[in-house]
C-alpha cells in the first residue's frame, strides 16, 4: 500500500510540472482528484490496511491528496491569470492595417449636390428605372418617329414592347407633375441607361440630377439664379457662368449651361480642352406640352428643369479623363479620389 502510495506521488509529482493550460490541468483533476480517480481508488483500500498500519498510510495519503489539492489550486489560479500572455504574442512585429470601406466618388459627388439643392428649398423624388414609352418619350413631347429619340439609344424590355430602361431621370418629372399640385421644387437623382458604345467619355448605365420648379410667374431668371447660387456652391464664389441656347424636345427655350473651367481659371487646359469653359448641364423652360401631360394648366403655371450628368460632374471634380475609371473598381483608383 504504501508502496503504491509513493508510486502516485511520484508519477503525479512528474505530470504537475508539465502541464501547460487549463485544459491539461481540467485532464489531469479528472485522472486524479475526482471520485473515481486514482487517489480516491487509494482511499477506498484503507480499510484493508491493518490497524497498526493505518495511522502512517493514512498520514501519507492524506498528504499526497492534498498537495496534489493544494498544487492544482495554485495552477488553476496561474493559468486563469496569464491567458493574456499567450507565448506566440510578438510585441516587435508591426501592426495589421485595417482597410475601411468608402464611398464612391460617384455617389460622394450625388450625396453633395442633393445636399446643396436640399438647401436650396428642393425635396428629393424618385421613380422607377423601367419605364414605359410614354413617361420616357410621349408625354415628355418627344411624339412617336420624331427624330428626337434617336438621341437617346434605347435599351427596349425584351418582350414588352412598351416598356424600356429610362434614357434620363425626366419621366420622374411626369410622375411628380400627375401627383402633386404646383408649387412643385423637386431633384430627381437616380441611373439611367443608354445604348451607347462604351469609351472614355460614355457609359452604357450613369446617373443624372434632373430639377424641376413649377409655379406661377416662373421665368427664366428664376432658372439662372438657382442654377448659379448651386453652382457657386459647388464650385466657389469665383465662379463665372454662361448660357448657350440649345434644344431639348421637353423645354422651350432650352440652354446649355456652362461654367468657368475652375482647373485652369478660364486659362485653357486639357479639361476645358482650351476653350476655358466647362459644360455643366441642360436647361430650359418647360415645355406647355410636358406640363399638359402632367396635368398642369400652362396657360397658369410656368416652370423650369435642369439636368446634371453626375459622372460629369464628378470627372471634373477629381480631373478624370476616362469616365471608365469610375466603373472598373479598382481599388487603386478609387482610392485616390
Ligand atoms: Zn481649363
Amino acid at each position: 500500500m504504501l508502496n503504491d502510495i509513493r508510486s502516485l506521488l511520484k508519477e503525479i509529482g512528474e505530470k504537475l510540472p508539465n502541464l501547460k493550460n487549463s485544459e491539461q490541468l481540467e485532464q489531469f483533476r479528472l485522472e486524479y482528484i475526482v471520485k473515481k480517480g486514482k487517489i480516491q481508488a487509494l482511499m477506498q483500500r484503507m480499510k484493508d490496511v491493518s490497524k497498526a498500519d493505518k495511522p502512517l498510510v493514512g498520514k501519507e495519503l492524506n498528504i499526497l491528496r492534498k498537495g496534489t489539492e493544494a498544487k492544482i489550486k495554485e495552477l488553476k489560479e496561474k493559468f486563469e491569470n496569464t491567458t493574456d500572455s499567450s507565448p506566440d504574442l510578438d510585441l516587435t512585429l508591426p501592426g495589421r492595417r485595417r482597410f475601411t470601406g468608402s464611398k464612391h466618388p460617384v455617389m460622394s459627388v450625388m450625396d453633395e449636390m442633393v445636399d446643396i439643392f436640399k438647401s436650396l428649398g428642393f425635396t428629393v423624388a424618385e421613380g422607377p428605372e423601367i419605364e414605359d414609352d410614354y413617361h420616357n418619350f410621349d408625354a415628355l413631347n418627344f411624339p412617336p418617329d420624331h427624330p428626337a429619340r434617336d438621341m437617346q439609344d434605347t435599351f427596349f424590355m425584351k418582350g414588352g414592347e412598351d416598356l424600356l430602361l429610362r434614357t434620363h431621370t425626366s419621366p420622374v418629372q411626369i410622375r411628380i407633375m400627375k401627383d402633386s399640385q404646383p408649387p412643385i421644387r423637386s431633384i430627381m437623382p437616380g441611373r439611367v441607361y443608354r445604348n451607347e458604345a462604351i469609351n472614355a467619355r460614355s457609359l452604357a448605365e450613369f446617373h443624372q440630377i434632373e430639377g424641376l420648379y413649377i409655379d406661377k410667374n416662373v421665368t427664366l431668371a428664376d432658372l439662372k439664379s438657382t442654377i448659379i447660387s448651386f453652382a457657386k456652391k459647388m464650385y466657389g464664389e469665383n465662379s463665372q457662368f454662361r448660357f448657350r441656347p440649345s434644344f431639348f424636345p421637353f423645354t422651350e427655350p432650352s440652354a446649355e449651361i456652362d461654367i468657368s473651367c475652375y482647373l485652369c481659371g478660364g486659362e485653357g487646359c486639357k479639361i476645358c480642352k482650351g476653350t476655358g469653359w466647362l459644360e455643366i448641364a441642360g436647361s430650359g423652360m418647360v415645355h406647355p406640352n410636358v406640363l399638359k401631360a402632367g396635368g398642369i394648366d400652362p396657360e397658369v403655371y410656368s416652370g423650369f428643369a435642369f439636368g446634371f450628368g453626375i459622372e460629369r460632374v464628378a470627372m471634373l471634380r477629381y480631373g478624370i479623363t476616362d469616365i471608365r475609371y469610375f466603373y472598373e473598381n479598382d481599388i487603386r483608383v478609387l482610392d485616390q479620389l
